[in-house]
């Protein structure tokens, strides 16, 4: 508009909100790029059991290094790939990446049990998402049950469609999760029909929870319906000896948060659980 109607037009809308446009369009352009341009890169946070502290497997956690943006993490880009189409695609890069990755770990005499992925709501609607796991898990070799899939408790909810997805990936033998529990709005009868193995609780319950009586009592009830339901419980966002220190007395098996490690680039995987 302001090309066709002049310079002068551009006073007729607010700067901010242009500004805004202009940087959405550009993150929109070169995120497009980023997988041909090889910007994309993940992180593997450690899931360790709660009780020994033995490594368990790892969370791939992605991130975009931009030579126009920096580091850009997953809470600003994820998004905009789910609006622009281009989620499938990431990803798809993602699982592969990950799933090659645990074999060259294997290959080096390092064992990581599993590998969890998570997956967003707009690959589970392309219902696609079962032959690419299929032909992902072929192409590398990776045994499907050492592969966990992870779904937001508010993208699994009362969606038969999704469900539909899940029993398809669940057929091929790999693992799910729930993540983010306690944040959506789960109706119990649909959680007792999902094909999952375990729930991931949130972080926001975990964090401080030795000193806020309600999230105490919340993070119990949620262990206390996984044990109901025979699922595992994974606490996220575990950063203090307390909060573990808690979990552990209430039955919860695995954790992954600060505490035990950040989430760190390959090399850094091997240097700190290589023979631990
Ligand atoms: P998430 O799946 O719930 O992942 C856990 C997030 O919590 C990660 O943030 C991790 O770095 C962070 N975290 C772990 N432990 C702690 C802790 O002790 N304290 C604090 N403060 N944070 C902790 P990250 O890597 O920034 O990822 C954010 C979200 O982006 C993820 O949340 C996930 O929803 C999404 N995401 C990341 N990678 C992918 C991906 O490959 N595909 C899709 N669809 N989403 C992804
Ligand atoms: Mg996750
Ligand atoms: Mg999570
Ligand atoms: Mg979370």
């Amino acid at each position: 508009y302001a090309k066709t109607h002049g310079r002068n037009s551009s006073h007729f809308y607010a700067p901010a909100m242009s500004e805004y446009a202009r940087e959405r369009v550009h993150l929109e352009a070169l995120l497009r790029r980023s997988i041909e341009r090889n910007e994309l890169l993940l992180h593997y946070q450690p899931q360790v059991d709660i009780r020994t502290g033995k490594l368990l497997g790892a969370e791939a956690l992605v991130r975009w290094n931009s030579p126009e943006l920096g580091i850009v993490m997953p809470v600003r880009f994820i998004p905009v790939a789910e609006d622009i189409g281009f989620i499938s695609a990431l990803g798809e890069w993602v699982l592969r990446t990950a799933c090659h990755q645990v074999k060259e770990w294997d290959e080096s005499g390092f064992v990581l049990p599993t590998i969890s992925v998570n997956l967003s709501m707009k690959q589970l609607e392309h219902g696609d998402i079962i032959s690419t796991v299929f032909s992902i898990l072929e192409e590398t070799g990776l045994s499907a049950e050492r592969l966990e899939m992870e779904v937001t408790e508010s993208t699994v909810m009362d969606n038969e469609r999704v469900l539909r997805v899940l029993e398809g990936l669940r057929a091929l033998g790999i693992q799910l999760a729930v993540d983010d529990f306690g944040t959506g709005y789960s109706s119990l009868s649909y959680l007792s029909r999902l094909p999952i193995q375990k729930l991931k609780i949130d972080r926001s319950f975990i964090s401080n929870v030795t000193n806020d009586s309600s999230r105490e009592a919340i993070v119990r009830a949620i262990i206390a319906l996984a044990n109901a339901l025979n699922l595992q419980t994974i606490a996220e966002g575990i950063e203090t000896e307390s909060e573990a220190k808690f979990l552990r007395q209430e039955g919860c098996q695995q954790a992954q948060g600060y505490l035990f490690s950040r989430p760190l680039p390959p090399d850094q995987v091997l240097a700190r659980w290589l023979d631990v």
